[in-house]
Order: structure tokens, then sequence, then C-alpha cells
């Protein structure tokens, strides 16, 4: 072992395109049933993983400085020095306080988030299937070593460079590596040892995709050792934390940093030359305002609710790829999903075989190969039905899954219509072993979505090999040139097996045809041409395969949401519609097929795809122009799929939903959306989170804005009326460096509201910052402003000193900050209710560590002497709580007048 150890020490440095399999297997030290397992272990142990190593994270120091890389950080710090310089020593020191504190709750907060987005990213990490002891596995694509026999199939990912052992119209899509579009044919005959990467026809390197066929290819390099890790050295950048909304916000919040500095400005020129302040006072007066007014923390504390939503959606089994897709899950209009397995639970048994000779029934449950077969509803003797037998031994044959026993459960490997056939195979009498054995495989065509049917070659000991085929029934039946009958065989009677396939499928059943045609002596491979003609048909099968229950209480949930579902699938009319029926996706579902779809011009097309629930007998092919329709008019298309031929489409939708269990990694790598569970459900889970995210983004805006619009206004209106301030620039500051944190982030942690999915969908591409907000940031502002005036004066007119004064001030503006904080939390209902005073331990923790700071600022000498704040009385506490209420009822009162006037965005 340790000779081949050092065959393969330097893997890159050869030109494997150019040499025989053969010498390729010599020289990696493998074979066609690739290396042992221990000897697996050893090389990953000696190579390291099978992975480009990842961009370094940011060091801890780095990330905290960049912190401070923010216009208004910029501006505070300047003030600090300069409020240093003019003697201010105790504000310079508070203002460098709430830099540092800005700077470390940003890291924290960050690091969470990013954290959070990459724990996720592991969830999806590839896998690969090897040949390891002569034995077929499934491992994580980072355990492939060199020398691994590595097996591919349409829709993979190319785990590593290989060598091809096998390649069976193998095609790759080396898009990823070479720019090169078109995917490229693949074959096993060596190449000149010069040929430019694009030309090694001999290769398939990691990294991209097979578009096509079936291959295997030994590992020559794995890691950074291959020819992507050539290229691009190590795995992507960490992805930015950032969406168009918080793209937006960004915008917004230097557009209101630049603005606040102008009025700052402004009202520093003022409070010099009009107002009679020194110029030490009116520059502090300016830093107040500025700090007061510019939402700086907005970014972050909207990137956390997206975070929020990200693992909230992971916990739902949905896994986000890219953040932007948060967002716009929210606003989802159209679901197209498909059938099988995602809104049915793909767990498949056959309920009737039909032969020419008539229908005979098949109980049992599950995969369970028990059960009896009924004619006209009496148990029949299988010995009887020879056509039935042979139908369910091709069954067996043109198939590719495997029952397992496990824990008094039979499961599948592999699809579980192929499962359900074996189990149909099972019960006619088949030795399942021993037939496959006795049967030999000799060649197989694939299924393939286009085609609809699979067909294998198989030995029949030393007679001629037959051709077994399996597939959609209209097509097979098609092609059949006779049928089987238990004399022999006879004419196809069309009307007769379109009459079967029709009650079936109008059942809700998956039909699938079964034919054999006995191909000449010494034939070892078939090619489609063979397949589709001199067929004999055996018969049809039936399949039932129910609706998944929670997809009928998510496709009620979307009906309420003002979300349309759309089935695309494979299948056939009727069984689609009759499925469809059983869901609640409409109660008369409109069923169009694809091939009605390739008749229809572009705006009957546009029409249908709108007016349509469901598509039938469709190609990958057609899901493409069903988005690009459906998005003619502005709707936000989420569309499933799982084969590489779903990648266009599910490029093209605005949420590309791809399957985590049964999808390729090319479509995975396609889509914005990864099910870990295949399940319709997950998707709706999925936009209630969206919608929820969105929510709790414009909750932090609207409780952001106007508190400090509030604090603001208080100072300006001071300044302009040459009163003496109500709060003074410290103690603005401070207000900001407790509540900005301690309140306005526990609104990203908001729960989803009861009505979030039962209004529509929202417009996408709606500006966050409506009328409606844009009203409320003006009322909201008056009344804290007439809030904190009041109470000043009240206390004024007592004879309290000003500091008094300004302290009581301080509290009611966080009071004030905390009601309203209660009554963001619903935007589309009243918060006065139970639910609503409760809160969540969030808005709890939240209020709790405010409430223990205020107490603080206003009984701790210590404090008392940084922020020259007094005791406040009892009663006088009673008043700035009732400022507090007061300020809530007034805004809940506006709340339902708005409502009431249909005045909500
Ligand atoms: P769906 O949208 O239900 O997933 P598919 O595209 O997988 O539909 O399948 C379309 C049709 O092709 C099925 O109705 C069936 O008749 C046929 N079919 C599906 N899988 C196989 C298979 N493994 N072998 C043969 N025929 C198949
Ligand atoms: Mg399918």
């Amino acid at each position: 072992m340790a000779a081949s150890q050092e065959k393969v020490a330097a893997p890159q440095a050869r030109a494997w395109h150019s040499l025989e399999r053969e010498a390729v297997l010599a020289e990696t030290g493998s074979g066609h049933g690739g290396i042992s397992e221990e000897e697996a272990a050893r090389r990953l142990e000696a190579y390291g993983p099978n992975r480009l190593p990842r961009a370094k994270p940011r060091g801890l120091a780095m990330r905290f400085l960049l912190q401070f890389h923010n216009l208004l950080i910029y501006v505070l710090i300047a003030a600090g020095v300069l409020a240093a310089g003019i003697g201010h020593v105790t504000d310079a020191a508070v203002i460098l306080l709430v830099v540092i504190l800005n700077a470390i709750i940003g890291v924290v907060q960050e690091g969470r988030a990013e954290q959070a987005l990459n724990a996720i990213r592991d969830m999806i990490d590839p896998h690969a299937s090897v040949m390891r002891g002569g034995r077929r596995l499934t491992i994580g694509a980072d355990e492939v070593v060199p020398g691994d026999v590595v097996l591919l199939e349409a829709g993979d990912r190319v785990p590593a460079d290989l060598r091809l052992l096998k390649a069976h119209n193998l095609k790759a899509d080396e898009a990823a590596l070479t720019g090169e579009s078109v995917p490229v044919d693949k074959s096993t005959s060596p190449v000149d040892a010069g040929a430019p990467l694009g030309d090694r026809f001999s290769m398939a390197f990691s990294g991209t995709f097979i578009a096509a066929g079936q291959g295997a290819g030994v590992a020559v390099a794995t890691g950074a050792a291959t020819e992507l890790g050539h290229i691009s050295g190590m795995l992507g950048d960490v992805e930015r934390l950032t969406t168009p909304l918080v793209r937006q916000m960004n915008l917004f919040a230097r557009q209101v940093t630049v603005a606040v500095l102008g009025v700052s400005a402004l009202v520093f020129l003022y409070a010099v030359f009009a107002g009679g302040y020194s110029f030490s006072d009116a520059f502090m007066v300016m830093v107040g305002l500025a700090v007061a007014a510019i939402p700086e923390g907005l970014p972050a504390v909207m990137t956390i609710a997206l975070a929020v939503g990200v693992r909230r959606m992971a916990s739902r089994n949905a896994i986000i790829r890219q953040l932007p897709a948060v967002e716009t899950l929210g606003s989802v209009s159209v679901i197209c999903s498909d059938k099988t397995g995602t809104l049915t639970r793909n767990e498949m048994t056959v309920r009737a075989a039909v032969t020419a000779a008539g229908r005979t029934d098949v109980e049992g449950a599950g995969y369970a190969p028990e059960g009896r077969f009924l004619a006209d509803g009496a148990p029949a003797d299988i010995a009887a039905y020879p056509v039935v037998e042979e139908l369910s031994l091709a069954g067996l044959l043109c198939n590719d899954a495997h029952l397992r026993h496990a824990d008094g459960n039979w499961l599948v490997d592999g699809d579980p219509m192929e499962g359900a056939l074996v189990s149909l195979a099972a019960k006619a009498g088949h030795d399942i072993d021993a037939a496959r054995q006795r049967f030999t495989r000799l060649d197989v065509i694939p299924f393939d979505a286009r085609h609809r049917y699979m067909a294998t070659l198989n030995a029949r000991g030393s007679g001629a090999p037959v051709l077994y085929l399996k597939g959609a029934p209209e097509q097979v039946v098609a092609m059949c040139a006779r049928a089987a009958t238990a004399e022999g065989e006879g004419a196809v009677d069309a009307d007769y097996w379109q009459r079967q396939i029709e009650a079936l499928a109008s059942d809700g059943q998956r039909v699938i045809a079964l034919a054999r045609r006995v191909m000449p002596e010494g034939c070892t491979e078939i090619s489609p041409r063979d397949a589709e003609e001199g067929l004999t048909l055996l018969g049809i099968a039936g399949l039932i395969d129910p609706p998944r229950e929670e997809a009928m209480k998510a496709v009620a949930e979307c009906r309420a949401a003002g979300i349309s579902v759309k089935m695309i699938t494979g299948d056939h009319a009727a069984t689609a519609c009759a499925i469809a029926r059983q869901l609640g996706i409409a109660d008369e579902p409109r069923t169009v097929t694809g091939a009605e779809l390739d008749r229809m011009a572009d705006d009957e097309f546009r029409r249908t795809a709108r007016e349509a629930a469901v598509f039938a007998r469709t190609s990958p092919e057609h899901k493409l122009r069903l988005v690009e329709a459906l998005q003619s008019d502005g709707s936000v298309i989420a569309m499933t799929g799982d084969g590489v031929n779903d990648a266009p489409a599910l490029k093209r939708a605005d949420v590309g939903v791809a399957m985590g269990g049964k999808g390729t990694e090319a479509a995975k790598e396609a889509s914005e959306m990864v099910l870990a569970d295949d399940n319709f459900a997950s998707i709706v889970a999925a936009v209630r989170e969206g919608r929820t995210v969105y929510d709790n983004i414009t909750k932090v805006i609207t409780w952001t804005l106007p508190t400090n619009g509030g604090e603001a206004l208080t100072i300006i209106l001071a300044i302009l009326f040459g009163l003496t301030l109500p709060v003074t620039p410290v103690q603005i500051l401070w207000i900001n460096m407790v509540t900005a944190v301690a309140l306005g982030l526990t609104l990203s942690f908001e729960p989803t509201e009861a009505g979030a999915m039962r209004r529509p969908p929202r417009q996408a591409g709606q500006r966050l910052l409506s009328g409606r907000l844009l009203w409320r940031i003006v009322f909201v502002s008056l009344l804290m402003v007439a809030g904190t005036f009041g109470i000043y004066a009240w206390a004024t007119s007592r004879g309290l000193p000003v500091e008094t004064a300004r302290t009581m001030v301080v509290n009611a503006l966080v009071v004030m900050e905390i009601f309203y904080l209660f009554s963001v939390r619903y935007v589309h209902g009243t918060s006065l209710t139970w639910r609503g005073v409760l809160g969540t331990p969030a808005v709890l923790a939240g209020v709790g560590t405010v409430i223990a700071a205020q107490f603080a600022f206003t009984y701790m000498p210590f404090l008392q002497g940084i922020f020259g704040s007094r005791p406040v009385s009892l009663t006088d506490g009673a008043v700035i709580v009732g400022a507090g209420i007061l300020l809530l009822v007034v805004v809940e009162i506006e709340k339902r007048v708005a409502a009431r006037f249909g005045f909500v965005r």
C-alpha cells in the first residue's frame, strides 16, 4: 500500500488525459472497483480533505476596526476630539464610550449573522457516489481521495478531477472552468497531451456539472490540486451580508446623515449668532443633534432581522443559499411546484395491473412485498395470469431501486415508483435477487424527462436477450406494435388502453406502461431507436401516491394569503388534475398539457399561464417559458425543480427552490433556496418567515425614525425659541446608547403576526418609506416633542431645578420610546391585547435592561456626576409613565382611525 501511495504522490504532475485508462488506474493504485475503505482513509489523511481552502475570515481586530468605517462614527470621533480640545472632557469620554460600545455590538452582531449563514451553508454540502472495495457508496464530496472511482450522472457536480473510465452519452457543462457554455461531449479515449483544458475530453473536472448521460472516472486530483483549485485558489469570499433592502436602507441612512449634518450646522450657526450660545456649548448641541437624528444603527439591525429570518427558515427546512431570497420570499405571489414528492408523499404502491385481458387489483400497503392479486374482487392465482407475471418481471428488471427491511418498515433505496414495482414483483412471486441475477442487465437507457421512458437489455441464459421498457403510457402504447395476451400476441386496441389509462389516472393514480422486445441473439447494446420500435405491450400499472397532509394545509394557507399555487408535472393530465383537486389547489383546476402549450401563441400562452392551475406532461423547457410568462405582469415567482434541465427555470424564477433530497447538484447550484425535506409546506413556511422579516424590518424603521425625530426636534425647537435645553447633549448620547440597542434591536426578533398570511402579497419593489411611514415619523415625533416640553414645563413651573427637570425629560423620552415600541409590535392590528402587553422574551429583556439603566441614570451618584442627573420623586415618576401611556393610547387611536379610512400602507 505504501508503494501505491508513492505512485500518486504528485498526481497533478501528470498529463492524465493522454494516458490509457488502465495506465491511470495502475498509477493511482486503483481498479474498476475503486480502492479499499482503509486505503481511502489513509489517503484522506495523506492528501487532506477534498475542498478548497476557505478564504480566511477577517480577524477580530480588523472587524472591530471596520466598525469605525462609517460616516456617523467619523463625525462622532471628530466631535469627541473637538470636545476634548475645548475642555469638555466628560463629554468627550462619553462620546468615546458610545463609539466603542457601538463597535463592540457591531462585531458581535455581525459575527452572529455570519455564523448563522455559514452553519446553514454547511447543511447543503454536496455528496458523491464512489466505488470502494467494489461496492457503491455515497460519501461527502470532501471525502473523495485520489484513486477513488467516482460515478457520475446527469445533474452531478464533479467532485474532483477525474480521468474517465466510462462515458455513456456523457456531457459536461464546464462553464465554471473554461467559460464555455455549450456542454462538452466526453469520452474515454486519451487525447493529445498538449490539449487545452476545454479539449481534454477524457477528463471530468472538479466544479463542473454533468449535463447529460452517465459515466465513471478515477480521481487524479482533489482539493487545491484540481484545475479549479489552480484557477481560484480558494473558495469564494465570505458572502456579503447585504440585500436590496439593506442597500436601500444604507443609502437612506447616508442621505439622512448628510441632511442632519447640514441642519446641525445651521442650528449651530443660529445658536452662536442669534441664540447667544457660547461657541463650545453650541458645538455640543450640534453634536447631540447629530447623534439624536442619525439612524446609525438601522442597517445593522436590519441585517440582524435578515439573519434571524434565515435561521428561522432553516429550522423549517428551508435553507437559504442567497440572502436576498429572504426578502423576495416575503413578496412571492405565485408558487409553481412539482407534484411528485413535493405535493405528494412520494410513497408509491401499485394498486392495479391492467393487461389486454383486463384489470387485476393489487392489495397491500407501502412497499411491503405482501399482498394478494384480485380479479373482479376475488383473490386470483397469479399463475393463471402469465402476462401479469411478465409485466411484474419487466417492472423488476427495468428498475434501479432496492427494497430494504429495517425496524419493521420497508424502505426504498432509489426511485419510489421503482420501489413499488419491486414490491409488485415480489407479490407476483418473483425472487427479487435471483431474478435480477438470472436476467443480467447488459445495457440501459436511463429515464429522461424528455423521452419519458427507461429501457434495459437483459440476458436470458443462452436465449436471445430481451429489452424491457417502462414509461409514460400514452407514448409507450403508441410505440407498441402488438399487445401480449395469455395465448401470445394480439393487435393493440388503442381505445381499450385509452379508457384504462383514463380510469386509473382520473382516480389520481400514476400510470406506467410496460413493454418488451426480444432482441436478436448476441445483442449487447441498445439505443433509443431499438426501444422505440417493434415493442410488445405487456400492460399498464396504476400506482397511488397520496398527497401530503401538510401540503393541503399549506395550499389553503396560500389561498388565504393571496398566493396562487400552480402544479407543474411530467405526469398524466388526469392524474395531476385529480391530485390538484385533492390538495385544494382549485375547485375545478384548469389543466393544460405541454403539447397544448406548445401550440399556443405568446399572448394566449401568457393568459393560460396565469389562469391554469395544473400543467401536465410538461418538459423542463416549459417551466422556463411559464416563469417568464408569469413574471410578465410583475408577479413574483417561486419555482421548484430537481433535475439538471430545471436549472434555467430555477435561475430565472425570483426564488428558485431546489429539492435537497432528490435534487441534483446542478439544480441546487441554480437556486436561491434548498428544501431539506423536499416538502411544499416548507416553501410556504419560508414565505411566512419572509413576510415576517419584512414586517420586522418595517417595525424597526417605524420605531427608530420617529424616536430619533422626537429627540432631534426637541433640541431644534429649544434652540429656535431660545428656550433652555430640556435635555443636554450628553444626555442625548445616553438615550441613544441605551435605547437604540436594547429597544430597537428587539423588534428584529418579533414572531409572525397573526394576520401575516391573511393579506395579499406585498408588491415587489414597494418602497420601505411609504407615505404612511413618513406620516408616522412626523406624527410621533410631534407627540414626543409635546411630551418632553410638557414634562419640562410642568417641572420647572413647580420650581424644580433645571437638572431635575432634565432628568425627568430624559426618563420621559425613554418611557415614551418603550410604550411606542409596544405599539409598533403590531403593524396590522391593535397592540392593546394581552399578547401585546406580555411581549416576547427579547422585548422583555430589552425593556428590563433599559429600565434598570434609567434607574441607574437617575439615582446612581456616579452617573449623576457624569450626566448631571438628579433623583426624581415617586409621583413625578408616575407622571412620566403616564406620559408614555398617553402616547401609546393616542398612537393606537390613530392606528384605528387610519385603518377605518383604509390608510394602511
Ligand atoms: P413528475 O412531475 O411527476 O415528477 P416526471 O417527469 O418524473 O414527473 O415523470 C413523468 C412521467 O414519466 C411519469 O408520469 C411516468 O409516466 C414516467 N416516468 C417517471 N419516472 C420514470 C422511470 N423511472 N422510468 C420510466 N418512466 C418514468
Ligand atoms: Mg419526477
